[in-house]
Order: C-alpha cells, then sequence, then structure tokens
C-alpha cells in the first residue's frame, strides 16, 4: 500500500481538497508555493502513463476541477502542471498555482510549512471547487 494509498483511507491525516469515487486531491506535504496540490487515483498505479486511456482522460478532467477552484481561491496568473513521480511509487499530477516560473521550482520546497496556513488554503481552494 503506498502512503497515497494510505491518506486515501485516512490512516494519514492530509488537508483534503476534494474526491469522488476515483480521484483524490490533497494539498502537497512539502510545497513548491501555497496552494500546491496533488491528484491521485485511488486506483493504485505506479506509472502515469500506465493508466488506462478512460483513467487517465478522467484524471485530467478531475484535475481541471482542482486547478479552477486553486485559481479561484489563491492570487495566481495560471495553475501549472507537473508529472513527476520519482519519490512516491503512485501516479499523481502536481498543481501549482503560479505568479512566475520560479513558483515551480521543485528545488525550493517549503519544509516546514504552517500548519494553520495549509488548514486556511485546504479550506479555500475546497470551498471554490466544483
Ligand atoms: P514525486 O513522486 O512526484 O517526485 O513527489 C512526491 C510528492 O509527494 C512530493 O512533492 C512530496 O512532498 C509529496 N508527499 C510525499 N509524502 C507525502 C505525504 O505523506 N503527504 C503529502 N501530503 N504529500 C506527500
Amino acid at each position: 500500500m503506498t502512503i497515497f494509498s494510505r491518506i486515501i483511507a485516512g490512516e494519514i491525516p492530509c488537508y483534503k481538497i476534494a474526491e469522488d469515487d476515483n480521484f483524490f486531491a490533497f494539498l502537497d506535504i512539502n510545497p513548491v508555493n501555497w496552494g500546491h496540490t496533488l491528484v491521485v487515483p485511488k486506483h493504485e498505479t505506479d506509472y502515469i502513463f500506465d493508466l488506462s486511456d478512460e483513467e487517465l482522460s478522467a484524471m485530467t478532467l478531475f484535475a481541471k476541477r482542482v486547478a479552477k477552484a486553486i485559481k479561484a481561491a489563491l492570487p495566481c496568473r495560471k495553475v501549472g502542471v507537473t508529472v513527476l513521480g520519482l519519490e512516491v511509487p503512485h501516479a499523481h499530477i502536481h498543481l501549482v498555482p503560479l505568479k512566475n516560473e520560479g513558483d515551480m521550482d521543485f528545488s525550493h520546497k517549503i519544509s516546514d510549512p504552517d500548519p494553520e496556513k495549509m488548514k486556511q488554503i485546504a479550506e479555500a481552494i475546497r470551498s471554490n471547487f466544483e
């Protein structure tokens, strides 16, 4: 069971953003920028391009809804999209609110984010999710 499956199962706490039958979104615990969100399929698959066409398409559409909520909740120009997958073997899409290119620098993460700020950001994004 991956760490993301344990988060989805509620065994590990997270700042949850949204879920449906097949996908789950929550704040990255070491964000590159405030509002950095992960979108994951509930079905465990390591590599995103091993997902079926149907699952990948549905995941993209779910991520679009989350990105719209991030953009509505936080001051940013756009929401950037990245797939890395080098650390956690459970497919996921990174969504990061951007004002400039440096906001998506994965070599400079916020290492110990303030829990109260994370909670407020999650609530703001959640309340804009449609
Ligand atoms: P990647 O696999 O895409 O290289 O990186 C995995 C991402 O998941 C990292 O940005 C990391 O901060 C995040 N992450 C790893 N473990 C946890 C966790 O337990 N909770 C949350 N919310 N994020 C995590």
